[in-house]
């Protein structure tokens, strides 16, 4: 059994967390492999240290001094050092890095000091073998990942070290210049080293008991999602709610990897397991929605003509939004009409120049806009096979004078999605998730 664990900054924050995060490790064998983001908020009024060293960057682009915030990053880590009485002198060594930084100085290779230094403390710590990101997270001169390249240097490493502890966030290109990934990408390089290894699970450790089914901004004290397969998140994700990095899924989705969202302050929660499928008899409840979730400002376009040619028509008008590079998020037909839901954001300045277009390529009789709509997306993957889901949800809308300005299911009944008023956007996900989280 091979379990790849990956922290995030909470998880790292200070040297409390790190005890936290020895007792996961060393309480389960089988958890050889160990990624870490950098060192995270202790509390609310603190900074994470790749926000700081984002920031150095800026000083020193203008020229203005940095050694406060270096200063800073520099008691963070001394002080887990003393905290934990580590033989390592993370001083010295943040000490040499500092005094290479001028201004130029590769803003990658600068932001990535925070998982290198955080990797280097928990690797003496753990007793485990450091291996720099830069020597087995390999991208191509484009900065795609070069997997073939990554997997076997990745897969060498293990067999090597046997334990090991990877900083997260960052790679090399083929001239040996670091490059980061995007923000929270630590999630990636955990991935990519479940893959590589052929890990039997995937756990991300984080601060939170795994994903929730609705926003606990909005819902109080929402259940957690004990499993859900990765279509689902993808739905949910793509919906609005915030839980991996977007790109650390795939990784492991292609190798059927089952990945587990853990809770570093909780450790003895099961959290969420995102796996391939599901078998329903094993399923532990008749709950048939997995999430709730959504996302504000979206524009209704509804494009009316008489008698049209629908398929002609309507293509026209995506290629309208297409070269205007607005994406649809959902399309509904009519007998003499057809409805296009885009961001607001999206749209911008660009909405009068569009329905020009249309009403001129697409000889339409009238064009209409409906703005502030919010869509609600109600995931789960047991709707397919229940009858009457729909309208249950509909129905509970309706009881609290919801009014629904569209509806969309995809083609996989994974997801209902609804349009409803901006400002009953909250309210419609407290109605659904009272209605169906039981
Ligand atoms: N430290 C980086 C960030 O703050 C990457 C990560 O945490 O995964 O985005």
């Amino acid at each position: 059994m091979l379990k790849v664990c990956k922290f995030g900054g909470s998880s790292v924050a200070g040297s409390e967390q790190f005890k936290k995060v020895k007792a996961i490790i060393e309480s389960d064998e089988a958890r050889r492999i160990v990624i870490v983001s950098a060192a995270g908020k202790r509390d609310s009024s603190d900074h994470k240290l790749t926000d700081l060293l984002y920031l150095c960057d800026a000083h020193l682009t203008y020229g203005v001094s940095c050694n406060d915030i270096l200063a800073e990053i520099r008691d963070r880590l001394t002080g887990i050092a003393a905290d934990l009485h580590l033989s390592y002198d993370v001083g010295a060594d943040f000490d040499a890095f500092a005094a290479r930084l001028t201004k130029g100085f590769p803003v990658d290779e600068l932001v990535s000091r925070g998982e290198y230094f955080t990797a280097r403390l928990m690797a003496v710590f753990l007793g485990y073998t450091f291996v720099d990101a830069s020597e087995c997270i390999l991208f191509t001169y484009d900065g795609v990942l070069d997997k073939e390249k990554t997997y076997s240097a990745l897969a060498e490493a293990v067999e090597k070290y046997g334990r090991v502890l990877i900083p997260g966030f960052y790679g090399s290109l083929p001239s040996g210049k670091i490059r980061v990934m995007s923000r929270g990408g630590s999630d990636i390089t955990g991935a990519v080293a479940a893959a590589a290894a052929h890990a039997d699970v995937y756990e991300n450790w984080t601060d939170v008991s795994g994903i929730l089914m609705a926003d606990p901004r909005i819902v109080k004290d929402p259940k957690p999602i004990p499993k859900i397969t990765y279509n689902e998140l993808h739905e949910l994700a793509y919906a609005g709610a915030s839980v991996l990095h977007e790109d650390s899924v795939q990784p492991c989705m292609e190798a059927g990897i089952p990945l587990n969202i853990r809770n570093t302050n909780a450790p003895d929660d099961a959290g969420t397991l995102i796996v391939d499928s599901v078998e329903e008899e094993e399923s532990e409840n008749d709950r048939f929605i997995t999430g709730i979730t959504g996302r504000r400002n979206f524009d209704i376009l509804t494009v009316t003509k008489r008698n049209m040619d629908t398929c002609n028509t309507l293509s026209r008008a995506l290629a309208i939004l297409s070269q205007y590079h607005v994406p649809i998020e959902h399309i509904t037909l009519g007998l003499d009409s057809f409805a296009l839901v885009a961001s607001s954001a999206a749209l911008g300045d660009t909405l009068y120049d569009i329905i020009a277009d249309i009403r001129k390529n697409c000889r339409a009789d009238n064009i209409e806009i409906k703005d502030n709509i919010a869509l609600v997306a109600s995931v789960g993957r047991k709707m397919s096979s229940h009858p009457g889901i729909s309208g249950r949800l509909f129905k509970a809308l309706g009881d609290n004078n919801i009014n629904i300005r569209t509806i969309a299911q995809g083609a996989d009944e994974l997801a209902i999605v609804v349009g409803v008023e901006n400002s009953q956007f909250e309210t419609a996900i407290r109605v659904l998730y009272d209605g169906f989280a039981g």
